[in-house]
Order: C-alpha cells, then structure tokens, then sequence
C-alpha cells in the first residue's frame, strides 16, 4: 500500500511546504487548465530556481512541491531535485501528469537524485475518458505506462489528483476504484475553477453540483469500503458535504487561494481596480464570499461579525467584533478575521427553515467540528 505519511486529516495544511513553479509549459492540453495564461512554453532559468530553493530553506521549509505547467519537461528537472536534497530539503514532491515517468531511466535518476513523492493528475481511468479531458492522443498510454513505473519502482509516495468536472463526475467512483486497485491509496478531489481553459471551455467543464451530488457521494462512500483510504477535497463548496463533514477543506487552505490571486485583490485595494474575473466568473469560483466581503469592506471601511445561526442562538446576541479597515487593508490579517467571524455555513436543508432569509448559518470551524446536523431548520408555515 502505498500512501502519504501525512494521516491525520488536515495536518498537511500546517507542514512548512513551499511550492515551487519550474515551467510554463505543458505536454498536455487539459481542457480545465487553470493555468493556461501562464502557459508562455517558457521555463524558469535553473539560477532563479537554485536562489528559491535557498530562500525557501531559510525560511524553514523542509518540504519542496515541484509544479509547472508541467515540471518534468524542464531540462535541469534531474539537477534541481538533486540540488534540493543537498539544500536539505527532506521531502521532494513532485506534482505531474506523469508522462516523463513513462522512460525508466528518468524515473531511476529522479529517485536517485532525492525524489520522494509523486502526484500524479489522473482525470479519468479509461483512455477516452482521459484523453477527452487531457486534449492529446496517446496521453493515456504515456501517463498510464508512467504510473505503473512508478508503482513497480516502490521508493515513492504516490497520490492522486482529480478535477471533477462535467466530463467525468458521473465516474468518480470508478475512477478512484481503478486506482484503489493498484494499490493508491490518497486522493485529492479537486473542484475546477473558473479560469485559463476551464473557463474557455465552461460549457464543457462546469456542472451542476446539485445533480452530480449522488455521484459525488458515492465516491465519497468508498472512505466506509475501505478504512485505509485518504480522500481530501479541494475547493468544493461546503455545503455539499453534509454528512462528510470530514471531507470539508480546512480553512487555512484560503491563505493559498488568496495568495495566489493577491496581485489583482492588491490592486483593488491599492487602486480599486475591480478585480477583472469579477461577476461572470465569481459564482463559479470558490472565494466568491471573501471577495465580496473585501469589496464591502472597502466601501465602508468596516465589516461586523456575522450573527450566529438563529437555531444556534441561546439567550442574547453580544454586540457583534468588527474589523475596520487601517489605511491600507492587510489582505492576511482580514482573512484572519474572515475565517473567523465571516466564513459561515448553511446546510442545503435550511432551504426550508422558516428563517433562512435572516440567518447566516454557523462558522466552518463549527460545522467541521460538529457536523451540519447540529442545524435543525424550524418547518415554515
Ligand atoms: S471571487 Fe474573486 S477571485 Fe474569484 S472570480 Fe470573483 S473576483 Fe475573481
Ligand atoms: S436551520 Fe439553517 S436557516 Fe434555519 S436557523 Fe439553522 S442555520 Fe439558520
């Protein structure tokens, strides 16, 4: 069996990673590729990655995610492995479609040169399914051959991402079956978002989660056949995990979001320019809630706490804590408080509680902990 060494659930959000980006280019052509802006067929020059490498060290990390585009297509991808192990790096992660792993002696060298874990993006388990969704003829096989390799090779963690999206929902299950039987035991379900190709292509990627939700569920039920499996989930809303309140994303998880899209909230922050994905794509995207609350934030220059949920409330309601924006808003210290007093939750039942209009629901930290069954809707009349 072949799995993480991160076991407890949401440990891996607190271990000292730093994700580094060697490409901006890909041998695939996902049709959900989130990063398709970068894409400019460039890689990072192996001096620059040598001076991250050393900073990353310095600030304490001792795991290295390698991602592109994709990362094994960078000419020094053998050395910079190599490098990082010397650096001190304990871990080295590699996140891949995998393909490059289908020549064993680049897999050999990889290993030798200190690569410790692989995650392999593995959208489908049938050749039309993959190649449907990886947009090139002869992935499969490649990635397929690269994989097995890997298995066969036993010195590394393997694991598996998966976009779920309107292609493959209805699979999920069979997917994740497929790969349970060679032997993986650790999955990363991930939500597409709308952006690069995956909002190109909308129609073909974005679904309904109401509808997909049986089959959603059923993938999530493999957790009960099999104890020793880890499913994580990665962007998928919330409130569709009633009864897998486990699965919920630890909420730490948003500092990456943010980070990741920190330029254009700086700019609006800075400048006020709207941020340009605003509207169309914010329904679809998964800090749609934190960018509204920054704009409302913004325009009046404070944002209370959100009320406890009406069938939580026992007794008064105190006065509720308010964050008031400094002359310059610090991105990271009203996440703090966003994750605190603003993220909230509803379950899809309060659709029929009586106050669903004047209720915001209960903290995430509640409901990871607790389970949105402590939410009890009164009947409307
Ligand atoms: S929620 Fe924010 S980051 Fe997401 S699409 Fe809307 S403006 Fe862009
Ligand atoms: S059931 Fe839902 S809408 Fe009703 S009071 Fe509780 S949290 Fe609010």
């Amino acid at each position: 069996m072949i799995k993480s060494k991160f076991l407890k659930r949401n440990q891996a959000a607190e271990k000292p990673k730093y994700w580094l980006r060697l490409t901006r280019l890909c041998n695939n052509n996902c049709v959900f590729c989130l990063d398709k802006e970068n894409r400019k067929g460039t890689i990072v020059k192996f001096s620059e990655i040598k001076a991250e490498v050393k900073k990353a060290r310095k600030q304490g990390s001792d795991k290295l995610i390698l991602s592109g585009g994709e990362p094994t297509l960078h000419p020094d991808y053998l050395e910079i492995i190599r490098f990082a192990r010397q650096a001190g790096f304990r871990e080295i992660q590699t996140v891949t479609n995998g393909r490059m792993f289908a020549y064993r002696n680049f897999l050999k060298k990889a290993l030798e040169n200190g690569l410790t874990e692989t995650t392999f993006s593995f959208h489908g388990h049938t050749r039309e399914l993959y190649e449907k969704q990886s947009g090139i003829k002869g992935s499969y096989e490649q990635a397929f051959t690269g994989l097995t390799n890997v298995l066969n090779s036993k010195g590394l963690i393997v694991n598996i991402d998966i976009v779920i999206n309107k292609i493959n929902y209805r699979y999920l299950d069979k997917v994740i079956k497929f790969f349970l039987r060679l032997g993986i035991r650790e999955f990363d379900l991930l939500q597409v978002v709308p952006f690069g190709s995956a909002w190109d292509n909308r129609d073909k990627v974005f679904y309904n989660l109401e509808k997909a939700l049986p089959f959603i569920k059923k993938a999530f039920s493999l957790q009960h056949q099999y104890p020793d499996i880890y499913l994580w989930t990665n962007r998928l809303p919330a409130q569709y995990l009633e009864g897998f309140e486990e699965l919920i994303q630890h909420p730490v998880k948003l500092y990456d979001e943010i980070r990741g899209r920190k330029k254009i909230l700086e700019r609006f922050i800075d400048r006020k320019v709207l941020m340009r994905c605003y509207d169309k794509q914010c329904p679809y995207c998964y800090i749609e809630n934190f960018c509204k609350d920054l704009i409302e934030l913004r325009r009046a220059k404070r944002l209370a706490a959100r009320e406890p949920a009406v069938c939580l409330r026992k007794g008064s309601v105190h006065p509720p804590k308010v964050f008031l924006a400094a002359k310059r808003i610090d991105l990271e210290k009203f996440l703090d408080f966003y994750i605190e007093h603003r993220y909230f939750l509803k379950s899809l039942r309060c659709r029929n509680c009586r106050d669903d209009g004047r209720c915001e629901g209960a903290p995430i930290n509640l409901i990871r902990k607790k389970g949105f069954r402590i939410l009890s809707p009164s009947r409307k009349k």
